[in-house]
Parts: C-alpha cells; structure tokens; sequence
C-alpha cells in the first residue's frame, strides 16, 4: 500500500464549502456573466411557444416588459435580440431587416425606455429576412457575393444602432463585416456609443436545429458550411478571430459552447484583452433539458457544471437560454448575500 504523503494530499483544501469556493477564485457565475437572447415577433400581442426548445417562446412587443420586468429585478444586465418575421415580406437583399416594420427597430425604443440600465445587444443578420434563409446576398450562381453583402449588413447594424441598441452583434460570418460596420457607425458619429460584439468563431453546427425553428431561418437551399466554420478547423478559428480582432471588434464570440471549449480557451489566450463571449446555443439548451426531463441528470447541478466550465474555458460572458432559471439560482440567500454557485 502506498502511503498518502502530507503533502500530496489534496482532500485538506476541499473539504468544506468555502474551501472549494477558494480551490475556484475566478471560476464563478454572477449576473454579469450571463446574456439572455429573446425571439422578437413581428406580432405584438404574441406569446408563442417553441416547440423543439420547451420554456423558450417568441414574444410580441406587448409581452416584453411583462416578461423582462421579473428578470430585471432578478439582476438580469444585458440582452441580446433575434427579430423573427412572421407576416413581413422576404426578399433577396432582406429589406425587412431594418424597415419601420421590422420587430427589432421597434422594440428597442420601448425597451430602453422601460428599462434604461439594460445593455441591449442586437443579432444583425439577414437570414431571417431573406428569401432564401442565406445570411449574405446571393449571385445568380448562387454563390455569396461579400462585398453587396457587408454593404447591407453594416446597413441593417447602423439601423439598429440608430434605434438604440447599444450592441450590434453580427452572426453572418462575411468575411468583412466588422470593418464595414465599424467605418458605418463612424460616418453616423456612433463609434463611441456603439460597441460591436463579432460572432467571430462560428461554426457550422448541428446543435444550431431548434434555433432555427425558434427564428424560422432554416436556408431554402443549400447549408452554411461555406461561411461558417468547419468543426475541426482550429486554425481558420484562430485566423477568423485575429481578423475581427484586426478589423476592430470589441468583444469575441465563440459558438456553440460545450463542443468548442477548447476554441475558447485558445481565442481568450490568443487575445486577452478582449471580453470573450460564449453562446450556449439552441441545441445544447434542449440536450439539457431533455437529459433532465428525462430523469437522466439534474439540470441544476449540470447546468452548473456546464456554465463553470465554460467560465473556466475562459468566457467572460455566456448567451444562455437557461438565463431566467440562473437567475433564480443567484437569488439571495439567508445571509442576504448573492451566492454564486461555485459555492454549490
Ligand atoms: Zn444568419
């Protein structure tokens, strides 16, 4: 038998709560680690419930305040915007994206106005106003032509910055778009009001299915493997990251999560002094769920898990589904203090 020496021995530092708590100073979710992405439908007084991603609905303007209201005294910081379109008219170039009609371009007025310490990012895509379901403006050749395309993102960016998000979040993957949207919110005299979150490591996902049933964005031909990243391509992350960077984006994204850990921890080391944001996407909102639902693992505890080692990956910021549940879980405690769970 091998005897356990002193000093290897590790259970001493672990074996009460506030012991574990210090074994992960930096390792913690509080409010300001998380970002929650609300469906805005092109029909006001709607609540409609999405079915392949239970407790996610896509809200009308008359339902938001009620909604966000709750979640704001919980200490909800920031949201982020997916204008879903219903009843507007698609065409080639998304002219609904940023039209007086467009869901978005309507409901950021109201909610700075409802509540004005909220740090409102907005999704800036055309997929969902296109018809096609592309995300850029096609050739006839069906190919993506860029420059037509980053025109008429960093258009729909600079609409949406004029209405008041604080964020412009583009999620198109054009190569380009952030400088574009950059030199337009310069010409606008927005530059410094305006911060630009790049969804700058995305990947072609099959986690991405409920989302598109949530934002009905599913491309009417084709795939997206040809602007979004392939699984396995560390290097095209790493390149795609160093250009937004090069292009001047504030913040990073990664997305999804759980399967690009690793892309996080490389993205957050390759560049350090940007804020790094990590989208818990639609997919891997709804293995959870089910998981739970299905009696195989406690949403609670994993969830934890799972948000702790995205933080330990390197995220400063998550994009979750689960935000409102998270909430409810920092919720004071019996000493009048925010617990966080690391302390679980
Ligand atoms: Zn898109």
């Amino acid at each position: 038998m091998v005897e356990v020496k002193a000093k290897h021995t590790l259970h001493s530092g672990i074996f009460h709560p506030v012991l574990r708590q210090w074994q992960s100073p930096n390792v913690e979710i509080t409010v300001n680690n998380l970002m929650y992405p609300i469906f805005v439908l092109d029909e006001q007084n709607a609540k409609e419930a999405i079915a392949s991603m239970p407790g996610v609905y896509r809200y009308g303007i008359n339902e938001l305040r009620k909604t966000l209201l709750p979640l704001v005294s919980k200490g909800l910081q920031s949201i982020l915007l997916f204008g879903v379109s219903k009843h507007l008219k698609k065409d080639h170039i998304g002219s609904n994206a940023d039209s007086l009609q467009n869901p978005i371009i309507q409901a950021v007025p109201l909610i700075r106005h409802w509540f004005p310490n909220l740090l409102i990012a907005c999704d800036v895509c055309l997929c969902p106003y296109t018809i096609h379901g592309h995300c850029g403006i096609l050739n006839e050749d069906g190919s993506i032509n860029n420059k037509a395309s980053i025109a008429r993102i960093s258009e729909i960016a600079l609409a949406y910055a004029k209405a008041g998000a604080q964020i412009v979040a583009p999620s198109d993957m054009m190569d380009g778009r952030i400088g574009a949207i950059k030199n337009k919110l310069a010409a606008a005299g927005l530059i410094n009001k305006v911060a630009v979150l790049s969804y700058s490591v995305k990947f072609a996902s099959g986690f991405y299915g409920p989302f598109r049933d949530a934002s009905q964005s599913a491309p009417k031909f084709g795939d997206r493997k040809c602007y979004q990243l392939p699984p396995g391509s560390n290097g095209l992350a790493a390149r795609a990251a160093a250009r937004d960077v090069s292009e001047g984006a504030d913040m990073l994204m990664v997305k999804p999560g759980l399967a690009y850990l690793d892309i996080v921890r490389h993205t957050k080391d390759a560049h350090p002094e940007y804020p790094m944001f990590v989208y818990q996407v639609s997919g891997e909102y709804a293995m959870l769920y089910h998981g739970a639902q299905n009696g195989a693992i406690n949403l609670e505890n994993v969830l934890n898990e799972v948000l702790l080692s995205m933080r330990r990956a390197g995220a400063d910021c998550i994009i979750t589904y689960f935000t409102p549940l998270i909430l409810d879980m920092l919720q004071p405690k019996k000493y009048g203090i925010i617990v966080t769970w690391a302390y679980r």
